[in-house]
């Protein structure tokens, strides 16, 4: 049974229940020359072994005297930790910062020291492990430090994943030497390991470290549990190790005849994930069949497939179990296949084929990716970004801790749990890419994972084939194709409910916000164009010529707009005026081009304001453009069909046909007819500002038919649009001596359209 190596574990198995503190916590003690033996094998450049040494040389003498709780020296820890992190195949800067990670903060050595003696890289690594480690000296209760301290990790994390990978071997011989610490400590430090550091290494991958992290943790939170399983586990494989045998020899004849290069192996189930088999999941220990596993390492993944084709002609698969990770690598890189067979005594087995760079992967994640690319050339941000295309997930853990900054630690602690460490449903493309969401996530969130313009375009989803809502709640192994229309609807409010991931749920915000605003935008091109289109259809204009007329560079570029549709938007809000466009264009009332037929009977209007020298028998309107009020200065418009249009002497649009105006004047008996008038009122925005001018309006009986207003966010201004109804230029006069009055306002005048 010696070849059965319990998974994760690097020395020795089961230790058994502590009583006294062991030195090292019991594990073998390594020296340097152990740390070089193993580095070896992958680092060959001289001038890289010579920095790790002398970076163990220069911790060996600054920490030397000081010993810890556990009793060996304390430059043991960090010949562990770099050991640990050469087990994990990381690169020769990483292994330096291993030994260096506890000499700033423990002696009197300064950053700039390491800067200058082991280079920047490495000095900035050192930096982040220091600061992360100050804060447990600045913790103030141990609640807050925990989700602090974490946050601070995890922000170190996102700069340089090597860091990480020093504090998962930090913290992998602390748990190893915990005997040491008081039992309360041990819990604590424990509980942080199993919650935070475990999920971490199972995220990037560095399945060894997970598994040894989590069953060192569960030794001590539930020792009884540990050990019972411990026990159990050694009497089954003792057990089965002669049907292991058998099984081992015969594989191994049928890929020797074969010809296929391979090596086998058998793998022991960790403690901890029997343990939520039984306690989680409610399996009984007899029902938990895969605790031992063969694992066949060959060349290619031709000869993987090959070996997998061989093994079920020999033995029969268990339905269910085939798992294909070399097609649909899991979301942490790990690619194998998984099979279960029934060996011909009919014990179970799983059967993992993998070849050796995938089994490196599943043993050291992203650890092992520095070792080729650590030297001269290494670029972190540019390792950070192959890294993050490797790992979707890492890209929304760097925007959750941005996002984060401002919030509370323990809030961010709450945001993280659920989307990263409680994700877990892996869901499949119908080209078999693996997504990776969060638990009670819905075919909504699948697809603005897969891109928002899905999301914003989806309108039914197929789950394994069957079309199903929307908020249909997804599970493992579910095959999801999106339905997506270019005449979809796009998102609602109702979606915020349907979707699980915050990035749905914030692109989904975004988009309701932008509608909104899509809506008043419709609006306002569909009210410019009705006050352009009345005008010039007033001057004989139908809506295509006037289209037409409009649909000019010059006239675009005149006013500063894109598109005519922000030109209307511009109109809606008087800028410009249609009759400022009218006068752009050159355009005048006489080029009419044809008019009604003006009739001279029954048109004499008893309710017109205005007379022509006594005469009678013109149709006599108030100008639309610049709504002239009695008390106005008025002047009159002969029109081709022999009607006067009245307009205020000041008005644009009579200003090119002196020839053609009339003297007019305001009836003397006018009664109590009103006449509207339009108004910007131009103010510093401010709350209740529509409110305010409306109690203006209200107290001194005037009628307001319209009143909108436009925020110019640029200078923090408002331009207030009203018309009202007044009487004559008196009343009117006093109005704007009210508003005037008024806070905020500082300009008001009346409209000429
Ligand atoms: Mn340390």
């Amino acid at each position: 049974m010696d070849e059965i190596k319990h998974d994760g574990s690097y020395e020795s198995d089961y230790q058994p229940a502590q009583t006294e503190i062991l030195q090292n916590g019991g594990y073998p003690m390594h020296t340097f020359d152990d740390v070089k033996e193993i580095f070896s094998i992958y680092i060959h450049d001289d001038n890289d072994t010579k920095l790790i040494r002398k970076a163990y040389e220069f911790v060996e003498k600054k920490h030397s005297g000081i010993f810890r709780k556990s009793g060996e020296p304390y430059v043991q820890h960090l010949i562990e930790v770099a050991y640990i992190c050469a087990s994990l195949q990381a690169g020769p800067i990483t292994i330096c910062a291993g030994f260096l990670h506890d000499v700033v903060e423990d002696t009197d050595t300064t950053i700039e020291d390491i800067k200058r003696l082991f280079g920047a890289d490495c000095a900035r690594i050192v930096d982040s492990l220091t600061k992360i480690q100050r804060l447990k000296l600045s913790k103030r209760t141990e609640e807050e430090f925990e989700a602090e301290d974490h946050r601070k990790i995890f922000l170190g994390m996102a700069k340089d994943v090597r860091v990480i990978i020093i504090k998962l071997a930090d913290r992998l011989h602390n748990m190893r030497t915990i005997a040491a610490l008081k039992p309360e400590r041990q819990r604590a430090l424990a509980k942080e390991t199993l919650e935070v550091f475990a999920p971490i290494a199972h995220r990037l991958g560095i399945y060894k470290v997970e598994s040894e992290l989590e069953d060192l943790s569960l030794k001590v939170l539930e020792p009884d549990q540990y050990h019972k399983i411990a026990s159990s586990l050694n009497e089954k494989i003792e057990n089965r190790s002669k049907a292991l045998n058998l099984l081992k020899k015969k594989i191994a004849d049928i890929l020797l005849e074969h010809k296929i290069n391979f090596e086998i192996e058998s793998r022991v189930k960790s403690i901890y994930s029997i343990y939520k088999k039984m306690f989680v999941k409610g399996h009984s220990f007899n029902e938990i069949y895969d605790f031992l596993a063969l694992r066949i390492i060959t060349e290619s993944e031709l000869n993987c497939y090959e070996i997998l084709g061989l093994i079920h002609a020999q033995f029969k698969p268990l339905p269910g179990r085939f798992k294909d990770y070399i097609a649909n690598p899991k979301s942490n890189m790990y690619q194998s296949l998984h099979t279960t067979i029934i060996a011909g005594d009919g014990n179970i087995f799983e059967v993992q084929i993998r070849t050796k760079e995938m089994d490196e992967i599943a043993e050291t994640g992203v650890a092992a990716h520095w070792r080729y690319k650590e030297g001269q050339n290494y670029n972190a941000k540019q390792e950070q970004k192959e890294i993050e295309e490797k790992l979707h997930w890492f890209r929304d853990f760097i925007s959750i801790s941005n996002e984060s900054k401002d919030q509370n630690a323990q809030e961010y602690m709450d945001t993280l749990s659920k989307d990263i460490f409680e994700a877990n449903v892996f869901i499949f493309t119908p080209k078999g890419k693996v997504i990776d969401l969060p638990n009670g996530s819905t075919p909504l969130d699948f697809a603005y994972r897969i891109h928002t313009k899905v999301g914003d375009s989806a309108v039914g989803a197929l789950v394994n084939g069957v079309l199903v809502p929307l908020n249909t709640v997804l599970k493992t192994g579910d095959v999801v194709e999106i339905k997506t229309s270019k005449s979809a609807p796009g998102p609602n409010e109702s979606w915020l409910n349907i979707v699980k991931t915050n990035s749905a749920k914030s692109h989904i915000k975004k988009f309701l916000a932008k509608k909104n605003e899509d809506v008043i935008r419709v609006e306002k091109i569909a009210r410019g164009k009705t006050i352009l289109f009345d005008f010039f259809r007033d001057r004989g204009y139908d809506d295509n010529q006037t289209m037409s007329l409009i649909s000019t560079e010059n006239l675009l570029k005149n006013y500063q707009y894109s598109t005519l549709d922000d030109l209307f938007v511009g109109i809606a809000s008087h800028r410009p005026t249609p009759g400022a466009i009218a006068d752009f264009l050159k355009i005048k009332r006489n080029d009419v081009k044809e008019v009604k037929l003006f009739k001279k009977e029954n048109l004499e209007d008893d309710n017109c304001p205005v007379t022509v020298d006594n005469q009678t028998g013109f149709k006599i309107n108030l100008g639309n453009c610049c709504t002239p009020i009695p008390g106005d200065p008025i002047v009159g418009y002969v029109t081709k069909g022999m009607g006067i249009t009245v307009h205020r002497i000041t008005c644009p649009n009579i200003s090119n046909s002196k020839s053609r105006l009339i003297d007019v004047h305001w009836k003397t008996d006018l009664g109590i007819k009103s006449y509207p008038v339009d108004l910007v009122i131009e103010c510093t925005d401010r709350v209740n500002l529509l409110s305010d001018i409306l109690n203006v309006f209200n107290s001194n009986k005037i009628k307001c038919t319209e009143i909108s207003a436009k925020l110019h966010p640029e200078n923090m201004t408002t331009s207030v649009f009203a018309q009202i109804y007044v009487s004559d230029s008196n009343v009117l006069l006093n109005i704007f001596a009210l508003l005037k009055g008024m806070k905020d306002i500082y300009d008001i005048k009346r409209v000429i359209h």
